[in-house]
């Protein structure tokens, strides 16, 4: 077995790590193992996990009946090829999705990733606009400040900025965007609030194949809550103008904002779906893009007949009996009841944030809990304060936040608060840039 060091060595001559360089990278730390909503690195300290690693890992690490799930799994097939091919799994977790998300959602593509999820959702909306004599319907409106992947459809989608579309501009579509959502996500909403958007959709909906957004919390563009009123007032304007829509909640899904689904929020239906991150219950990476029976019929009578995507590990038996336990277990728990709790926790244990004059806005929704800093973090710096107390949290930008996993205790939970609070009220970790 290799110690801590031994594989830090290797990590340093060879890894890439996430939007990390390879000359100078901030450093990383080797984990040994994880246990609920718990990790051990290799030096054997154990870290409260702040993140669900990456928004994830609903039911904690190691959990019995998902680890008991793939066991039974691997026992009959890791891997079969899904082109002309299917299984137990896969179906029961299409059913079940089906029954779970929005009314009429009901075809289900499985995928790899969320961006890929994304890909094929953009995919699909362009693809029923050609099946239907108008091919001229290949823009898509998205939203400033959201964020949806990281592969080359999914960034011409993402907030211009942060998806550094400068940099990409000669390889990206040309898409439009539309001011980030207002207002908050409990404050009264105005006619005033959507016009830019029906601005947009009005004078471009013929060039429009579909609007894309994230339902109620923009996450990785900024951890923003925004009024169910807007979302629903896109959702009608989409209706009027013959624009599709699609939700990306591939972080939102299972939960996590207080509703399993955040579109559920302001009662809507997409006509595409996007789910990931949790729907494995973070075991592994799996993606699921919905859409109803308009865009499925169009798309199957139109010119090509099929819809042209179609990934090597296409739902994979592994990860769907995975997705199945975990989505069972989800709903066999009184899980309103927990993020309730968790929403609570946060909204107390966060609380003190708001005296700092370094902080912008201290936020909560369901089990999302976050603080915005008037100025960007040092991450480095503070991520090492954050393992000096005994918890993971990994922000970014102004942004520190916490997402932690479903299961996580109130004692936990409380750690984790106390940690942000001792670690925020730092004044020198902030002094920078
Ligand atoms: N959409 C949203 C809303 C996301 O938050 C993310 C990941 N943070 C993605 C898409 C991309 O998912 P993945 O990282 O699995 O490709």
């Amino acid at each position: 077995m290799l110690t801590g060091d031994q594989i830090l060595a290797l990590d340093q001559q060879h890894i890439w790590h996430p939007y990390a360089s390879l000359i100078d990278g901030p450093p990383v730390y080797p984990v040994a193992s994880a246990e609920g909503a718990r990790f051990t690195l290799s030096d054997g300290r154990q870290l409260i996990d702040g993140m669900s690693s990456w928004w994830c890992m609903i039911h904690g690490y190691n959990h019995p009946e998902l680890n008991q799930a793939i066991k039974l799994q691997l026992e009959q097939m890791s891997h079969i090829m899904f082109g002309g091919l299917t299984h137990q799994p896969a179906a029961e977790l299409a059913k079940l999705l089906a029954d779970i998300t929005p009314k009429g959602l009901d075809k289900v593509f499985f995928a790899d990733s969320g961006s890929v999820a994304v890909e094929v959702a953009l995919k699909m909306a362009l693809q029923y606009w050609h099946s239907q004599g108008q091919p001229q319907k290949n823009k898509i409106l998205a939203l400033q400040q959201g964020y949806h992947g990281d592969t080359i459809g999914a960034m011409s989608v993402c907030d211009p900025v942060t998806g550094m579309h400068h940099l990409f501009q000669h390889n990206l579509m040309q898409n439009l965007f539309a001011p980030a959502p207002t207002p908050a996500y409990d404050e009264p909403f105005a006619p005033s609030d959507i016009a830019e958007f029906t601005t947009l959709i009005k004078d471009n909906h013929q060039q429009l194949a579909a609007v894309i957004l994230e339902p109620i919390v923009q996450g990785a563009g900024g951890m923003r809550f925004y009024s169910p009123q807007y979302l629903k007032q896109v959702h009608q304007l989409c209706q009027q103008y013959d624009v599709l829509l699609i939700a990306d909640e591939i972080a939102t899904g299972f939960g996590r904002t207080g509703k399993l689904f955040a579109c559920e929020h302001a009662d809507i239906s997409p006509d595409i779906l996007c789910l990931g991150k949790a729907l494995t219950g973070g075991y592994m990476t799996l993606s699921a893009t919905l859409c109803n029976e308009k865009i499925s019929n169009g798309i199957c009578r139109g010119e090509a007949g099929v819809f042209m995507h179609g990934p090597t590990f296409m739902g994979n038996p592994l990860a769907t009996a995975t997705a199945l336990a975990s989505t069972r277990l989800l709903l066999s728990q009184d899980w309103q009841a927990n993020v309730q709790r968790i929403e609570s926790l946060l909204n107390t244990g966060l609380a003190p944030c708001r005296d700092f004059e370094h902080v912008a806005d201290v936020r909560v929704l369901g089990a999302i809990g976050v603080v915005e800093m008037n100025t960007p973090v040092n991450m480095a710096e503070i991520q090492s304060a954050f393992i000096a107390q005994g918890v993971w949290v990994r922000p970014f930008g102004k942004l520190v936040y916490l997402m932690p996993p479903l299961v996580i205790s109130d004692a936990e939970l409380k750690q984790l608060t106390g940690a942000m609070c001792r670690v925020i009220a730092d004044k020198s970790l902030f002094s920078h840039d």
